[in-house]
């Protein structure tokens, strides 16, 4: 199972077991706060409501299939990691889990850094105005274009991925007349996913530079080698969807390895170590994820127990969550569309979305759930699968779960923890039109990024 983890980030999952499905919880009609963005509540009508507005007038203003998202909850989560982390160490929140200008502006004022791995993502950062310094960038191919606009727009850190890029970006920091500060992204060896990590000396996959070999140690050669180059620190991202900290433990163990190697044979003490995001949220009432407070407090043992035994100066940790952030302010809200129960197997329950907007599901067998939320039903549980409307029967949007019987063509359903890797990884697979994402806020709900319409599609086809 954590053979298949991709230790990048690209592997958002938590793989099932095929046939796997939990009882149905005792009363269906309960919203467990562990999956739900922290203002949703059923009103006195049973309704779902977020930020103080009902469902049902949500569907009626901005339609369905579209993701609703909690700002206060976003904004609480990215104050609590800020706060956890303390002003000796930096949070920076993972920009392709979800990334808007409003997104942006938010991060800004509660004091957060941002990940951005593309120039499409840079242009988002910089066009909401995030100041500069305090963008990292990332990504294993960025193009010479990129790597020049984030140079000209000074970005507080370049990761650097490869042998490649480390000459690559010197030239263009040089032909700049500047010194960019970067990090060199190791590949240490952890695979690390949900409730398992393997240690492996090699790690069989695109990112990073292997410490193995003395691939790293070489690496930081050419870069302290290099005038345009201002090494800061090293980096080290070890996989998603994470609940048990001790792949971080072997992770930490083995960069301060490699800080204390880069000490003893250039007399440097790095000063920064960057541990990477992957932190786990809760997709059911089945997973338990750490606060912000916790994972601190674990990381920064950890480092400081290292470098105690190394005699090396604790260096600056940051942390790059996108996921834990994000992901639990948001759900999908859909519209029943056909219900078609087989007998002896699960009802099937289509939805006005699917694939298009939450890929996670067919991409990764991940793990979701599900509620009927425009009233609340006495009627007994039933085993639903919630499947979309695109022309392939791998379009699973909740593999198995269990809804009311008596759920009815019209009703409107919502599946929560749908704010990261799900509008940021939709498609318009069957030309789809990309739903929307709201915010929703003390009563008030304003649309952050638009419903994609026909004359988008049409615009792109140029005939
Ligand atoms: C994807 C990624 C993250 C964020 O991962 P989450 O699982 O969303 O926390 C952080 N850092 C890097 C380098 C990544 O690739």
């Amino acid at each position: 199972m954590s053979r298949s983890a991709h230790p990048a980030g690209p592997r958002h999952a938590d793989v099932l077991t095929e046939g796997h499905y939990s009882a149905p919880a005792a009363d269906l009609n309960v919203l467990d706060e562990k999956v739900w963005a922290r203002t949703v509540t059923r009103d006195a009508d049973g309704a779902l409501t977020v930020g103080g507005i009902a469902v049902a007038r949500l569907a009626e203003e901005f339609g369905t299939p579209a993701y609703f998202l909690d700002e206060s909850d976003f904004r609480a989560r990215c104050r609590a990691w800020a706060e956890a982390f303390g002003p000796d160490a930096d949070v920076f929140y993972a920009g392709k889990a979800f990334l808007s200008r409003a997104v942006v502006r938010w991060l800004k004022e509660e004091g957060l850094n941002l990940d951005v791995c593309s120039g499409g993502e840079l242009t988002t950062a910089l066009d909401a105005g995030m100041p500069a310094e305090r963008i990292a960038f990332h990504g294993n191919n960025k193009t010479v274009a990129e790597i020049e606009r984030a140079v000209e727009a000074g970005v507080g850190r370049i990761v650097l991925d490869s042998f490649q890029e480390i000459v690559r970006v010197a030239h263009i920091a040089q032909r700049h007349g500047v010194r960019q500060r970067v990090q060199i992204r190791v590949t240490v060896g952890v695979e690390a996913h949900t409730h398992e990590f393997i240690a492996t000396a090699h790690e069989d996959q695109k990112f990073g530079i292997a410490l193995a070999d003395g691939q790293a140690a070489e690496a930081v050669r050419r870069a302290l080698s290099l005038d345009g180059l201002d090494l800061v620190g090293i980096h080290s991202h070890i996989g998603s969807q994470i609940f048990d900290m001790a792949g971080f433990e072997v992770s930490a163990r083995r960069v301060v390895q490699l800080l204390t190697e880069v000490r003893d044979e250039h007399g440097i003490e790095l000063p920064e170590i960057d541990l990477g995001g992957g932190l786990g949220i809760a997709y059911t009432s089945e997973d338990d994820p750490r606060e912000p407070h916790e994972i601190a407090k674990a990381l920064s043992d950890i480092v400081t127990r290292e470098c105690e035994a190394a005699k090396l100066r604790t260096p600056r940790i940051s942390v790059e969550p996108g996921r834990a952030i994000v992901g639990p302010t948001a759900f999908t809200l859909y519209e029943v569309g056909t219900i078609k129960p087989l007998e002896g197997l699960r009802t099937y329950v289509s939805v006005d979305g699917g694939m298009s907007d939450n890929i996670r599901t067919a991409l990764y067998d991940a793990e979701y759930s599900v509620a009927l939320v425009s009233r609340t039903s006495d009627a007994e549980p039933m085993l639903v699968r919630v499947v979309g409307k695109h022309c392939e029967s791998g379009d699973i949007v909740v593999k198995d779960a269990f809804l009311p019987a008596d759920l009815a063509p019209g009703d409107l359903i919502a599946v929560p923890a749908t704010g990261a890797y799900c509008r940021s990884m939709a498609s318009n697979y069957n030309h789809a039109l990309r739903p929307p994402v709201v915010a929703v806020r003390d009563g008030e709900a304003r649309v952050i990024v638009r419903r994609e319409t026909e004359e988008d599609l049409l615009r792109l086809d140029v005939g």
